[in-house]
């Protein structure tokens, strides 16, 4: 019988922490993991599953206006925001439901409250204090915002799925997944929306194409994208928010939401005191394991120093789970995982960027197309679909897929798959395509637009 309480403890109930927990306990292990908030973690909480279900509610306004292209007449249609949220808590709470009943299903057992080392086999879980052999840190992170005047004034992305009337006019900060999806959610919502964004193109890291794209749609859909702008301060009026940019100008708002980056929630976890080694910004080093340096410490998804998304969480853990309880060998590979932005339109996107791809692959192919989707030709509406292929010359690989568009982040996942094997440029030739879809523009893409090198 081992000397520990648990085989294995968890510290956070979120994507990476229940699946390892589950996959651990079905190994055979004892497992045990604590959660000081809802268990679910930031993406069925406040993240991925309540924003995607806010972006479904805003897009019905353009969907309404483009039914008249298509014959239909449609009533003047009215939104409610306090309905639109209930429906949303609801459908969370179920989800917290299904979580809490996989975990007992598979024999974890559950405590609520934080968890803090106290040595390296010893948690401080809530009130209770537990031993175990392998602990697993999946804290994930949180919002970060800059510490300028009035900054108490402003909310995240945590307090904009509770908010209870949609703000008639707000300003979004930042230009990366989190502001260019909530820009697009309050406007569609009916809100007057301003996003002020530092750089000189949203969504910096992303192809060259697709940040023109998607800088170019945001603007056409009615937001008020103010680019190469910052605010200095934040002042409370008696009518709500005046923000100061630093050029000068000011603008008066009911509500500013900060989505300028997240940071790992590592605060009180005692990893220093027992020598889990950290990086500047917090996050935990690990190897392909997810091991950090203590042998039996691990730690999986956000809280890391790796891919910040949940299905990578969800894989982290999974393969943490594996390798140590399953007697498998599972090294985590972070090569061609492919993401979405749920901006309007969305971005899917895989592999190098046609930047990266110059840099690190050297000479490339480049395929591109950029069209009116049919849906359009009636809507009338003047949104444009752009794909893009990265094709690296001596092996003919098809490295990188990019798109903006209708649907792109549901044909990048299937399309991932192919990025992820290795296909090359004339396997994607020789598949027939599906007519009429967008998607199979790549698989007659037949002319690069550019080569280089
Ligand atoms: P991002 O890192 O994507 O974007 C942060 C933005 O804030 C950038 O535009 C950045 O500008 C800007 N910024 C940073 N610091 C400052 C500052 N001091 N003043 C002004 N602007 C600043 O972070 P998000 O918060 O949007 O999302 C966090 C992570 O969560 C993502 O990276 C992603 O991993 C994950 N996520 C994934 C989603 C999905 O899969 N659909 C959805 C939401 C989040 P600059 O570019 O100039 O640095």
């Amino acid at each position: 019988m081992s000397q520990y309480d648990f085989d294995l403890f968890v510290i956070g109930a979120g994507s990476g922490g229940v699946r390892a927990a589950r996959i651990a306990a079905g190994h055979g292990a004892r497992v045990g993991i604590c959660e000081e908030s809802r268990v679910g973690g930031t993406c069925v909480i406040r993240g991925c599953v309540p924003k995607k279900l806010l972006v479904y509610a805003s897009h019905f306004a353009e969907d309404f206006e483009d039914a008249r292209g298509f014959g239909w007449e449609t009533e003047p249609a009215r939104f409610s925001w306090p309905d639109l949220i209930r429906a949303k808590d609801r459908e969370i709470d179920r989800l917290n439901g299904v979580y809490l009943g996989l975990l007992a299903n598979s024999g974890v057992e559950l405590i609520n409250g934080r968890g803090s080392f106290i040595d390296p086999h010893t948690v401080q879980a809530g009130d209770r204090t537990v031993t175990a052999e392998h602990v697993l840190i999946a804290t994930g992170g949180t919002p970060w915002a800059p510490d300028i005047p009035g900054i108490e004034h402003a909310i995240t992305s945590n307090e904009a799925f509770d908010l209870e009337q949609l703000p008639a006019r707000v300003a979004v900060v930042g230009g990366g997944f989190i502001a260019c999806e909530f820009a697009g959610i309050f406007n569609g919502l009916g809100a007057d929306v301003t996003q002020i964004y530092r750089g000189d193109a949203v969504l910096r890291g992303f192809d060259q194409d697709v940040r023109r794209v998607v800088t170019e749609e945001l603007v056409k859909k009615g937001i008020d994208l103010k680019l190469e702008s910052d605010i200095a301060s934040i002042e409370k009026t008696a009518s709500g928010l005046v923000l100061s940019l630093r050029n000068g100008d000011s603008l008066d708002v009911d509500q500013v939401m900060y989505a300028t980056g997240r940071v790992p929630l590592v605060r009180d976890l005692g990893l220093r005191e027992i020598g889990v080694e950290v990086r500047a910004d917090g996050r935990i080093v690990v190897d392909e394991y997810s091991r950090t340096n203590i042998e039996h410490i691990y730690a999986v998804g956000d809280v890391t120093s790796r891919v910040n998304l949940t299905p990578v969480a969800l894989y982290e853990g999974h393969s943490f789970a594996d390798t140590v309880f399953g007697d498998k060998n599972r090294p985590v590979n972070h090569q061609f995982v492919p993401s979405a932005v749920f901006s309007q339109p969305p971005v899917g996107t895989v592999g190098y960027s046609e930047e990266d791809a110059l840099h690190h692959i050297g000479p490339i192919d480049v395929y591109l197309s950029e069209f009116r989707p049919m849906k359009h030709t009636l809507s009338g509406r003047d949104e444009k679909t752009m794909m893009k292929l990265i094709v690296e010359r001596e092996s003919q690989k098809v490295v990188g897929i990019h798109i903006v568009g209708l649907d792109a982040p549901e044909i990048v996942q299937g399309f991932a798959v192919a990025v992820k094997s290795g296909l090359t440029k004339d396997r994607f030739d020789c598949t027939i395509g599906i007519h009429p879809t967008a998607a199979e523009e790549l698989v007659t893409m037949r002319s690069p637009a550019r080569s280089h090198g």
